[in-house]
């Protein structure tokens, strides 16, 4: 048994752990919007760990909806009133 094979890699956006082959835990991925989604899949680089800039622009994408999208709902509105 490799050590590969024990690795849990963590989610991008929370804590919950993810299958090695996903960015984020099913929850969070539920959140990306599945144009991007689809944009991530269509960019990603199979079998390598350098991947394109339109990957890492997208995937940085939907991780700033994820978190804003896990973000307490306690303001209503940005900014004062
Ligand atoms: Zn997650």
């Amino acid at each position: 048994m490799s050590r590969a094979a024990a690795y849990r890699p963590k989610c991008r956006t929370c804590e919950r752990s993810r299958r090695p082959t996903d960015l984020m835990c099913p929850r969070c991925w539920a959140l990306v919007p599945e144009d991007l989604q689809r944009e991530i899949y269509r960019t990603v680089t199979r079998g390598s760990a350098r991947q394109s800039d339109a990957w890492t622009a997208a995937v940085e994408k939907a991780v700033a909806i994820v978190e804003a999208a896990l973000k307490p709902q306690s303001k209503p509105e940005e900014g004062p009133a």
